[in-house]
């Protein structure tokens, strides 16, 4: 295992420096930084760790990212570790998280005591975590509140849509859980039986000094995407319905890619002249990326007012100025977590047409920050496409809705405001149970 202050960490990323909190005042709501101010001043000095297995790569990361220099800013200690394994470990916990959102996938019990029991054992031993709180994130680390040492208080944080968990791996993973001080889902419905500590509502959030969160103006956002669009011959002028996300089965870009084409076929929509941009990644480490991306295109099946990108250059300043330009943003995954796209893109003033699946729901309220449907209901997204293009007040008014939502509910201030009331709370200070506790 090793922390932020490793070699490892060091010679590859800056260093999280506490970073002054004032620079988030512009972008929160009144009263929320002096608010954060007050719950911090009495941790001073006190330490809130955070464990997971990579420091890049993945919505954890880049939260983290943000959250550690937020602590350490604000007089608190923070360190950030990270266990390491060899690639059978990353395999089978790359299943862990497939079946916990459902997906049938073939292990052994050597898998579980060998590979993963053994690497957690290697990471930790000998090597007890002194914090006064530590969050520890996702299935990867989960075992190390048995097979390692912590001094103060756990908690274990699960980014990850459990709705439909398989049993097996959920009651693996179960009696290392339980032994937590406490759990943080990103939603209720997350929260299956059997678990017996108490449980959180955290959201993950946004951090709006990142590039990919700039707010740019609409000008300086056509000047950012210019290259770009010549690379790929897109008509900027032309209206443009957004999707991003990895090429990934749970994210249903088939769905868009119909809608689309049915919206086409609607008498009123032709001299509008609207576009498609789907835009995406595939991971070194996500093997079934490429073949989801060759999937889209024989969907697309050569319909000119379709475009499908990936891995654009400039990645996050290009996502940023799409989001800014888009007409709205289409994201109709069937299992979501919690679709921090639709989250950056609302941040942009983007209103989405989003599936009412896992954590969209809190991002979406339907006609008012965008339109909620069902995942595969084609002609509920063409319709929405359809009404989005022909009401340019109703669609202003939306994006106005959606930047407020986001400011309110889902940038890093936020999350920070409740991980520093859970630990007040379990480190006596507050005797009063956090408000957003669920379980
Ligand atoms: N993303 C990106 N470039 C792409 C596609 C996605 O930078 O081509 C980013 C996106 O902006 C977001 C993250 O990848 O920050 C995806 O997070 P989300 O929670 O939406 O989905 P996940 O991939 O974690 O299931």
């Amino acid at each position: 295992m090793y922390n932020d202050s490793s070699d490892k960490y060091t010679t590859r990323f800056p260093a999280l420096d506490g970073l002054d909190i004032e620079h988030y005042r512009p972008f929160t709501h009144d009263g929320l930084i002096e608010e954060i101010k007050q719950l911090a001043a009495p941790l001073e000095g006190k330490e809130l760790s955070h464990v997971n297995s990579t420091f890049e790569g993945g919505g954890v990361a880049e939260m983290l990212r943000s959250v550690v220099p937020f602590l350490r800013g604000l007089g608190l200690k923070s360190t950030w570790y990270c266990i390491e394994g060899g690639e059978d470990f990353f395999i089978l916990t790359k299943k862990f998280h497939n079946m916990i959102q459902g997906v049938v996938q073939e292990y052994t019990a050597e898998d579980l005591l060998h590979v993963y029991i053994e690497n957690i054992k290697n990471n930790l031993d000998g090597n007890p975590i002194v914090s006064d709180m530590t969050v520890v994130h996702d299935p990867q680390p989960a075992a190390s509140i048995i097979h390692g040492e912590f001094l103060g208080k756990t908690l274990w944080r699960c980014h990850i849509d459990t709705s439909e968990a398989d049993p097996l791996i959920w009651n693996f993973l179960l009696p290392y859980i339980n032994h937590y001080d406490g759990s943080i889902f990103t939603q209720k419905s997350f929260v299956k039986p059997g678990l017996k500590i108490p449980a959180y509502e955290i959201s993950p959030c946004i951090d709006p000094l990142n590039v990919k969160n700039s707010q740019y103006s609409y000008e300086t956002a056509l000047r950012v995407v210019d290259p770009l669009i010549k690379k790929y011959g897109i008509d900027i002028e032309r209206p443009m319905i957004l999707g991003v996300s990895r090429y990934d089965v749970h994210k249903n870009q088939t769905s868009i890619i119909r809608a689309f084409k049915e919206l086409k076929k609607k008498r009123d929509i032709g001299k509008l002249k609207p576009m498609l941009v789907l835009v995406g990644n595939s991971a070194s480490d996500d093997p079934e990326g490429q073949l989801m991306y060759e999937k889209t295109l024989q969907e697309i099946d050569g319909d000119p007012d379709i475009y499908a990108l990936l891995n654009i250059p400039n990645n996050d300043l290009n996502i940023g100025a799409l989001m800014r330009l888009a007409n709205h943003f289409v994201h109709v995954s069937t299992k979501e977590g919690f679709g921090l796209v639709v989250t950056e893109a609302m941040w942009q003033g983007c209103p989405v047409i989003g599936s009412k699946v896992g954590g969209i729901v809190q991002q979406v309220i339907d006609r008012q920050t965008g339109f909620l449907v069902e995942p595969m209901s084609v002609k509920e997204i063409t319709n929405y496409m359809h009404y989005f293009l022909l009401n340019p007040q109703e669609r202003d008014q939306m994006s106005v809705n959606a930047v407020e939502h986001i400011r309110h509910n889902f940038l890093i201030p936020n999350l920070i405001k409740k991980y520093l009331l859970l630990m007040r709370f379990l480190l006596n200070v507050d005797k009063k149970t956090p408000y957003f506790r669920i379980q």
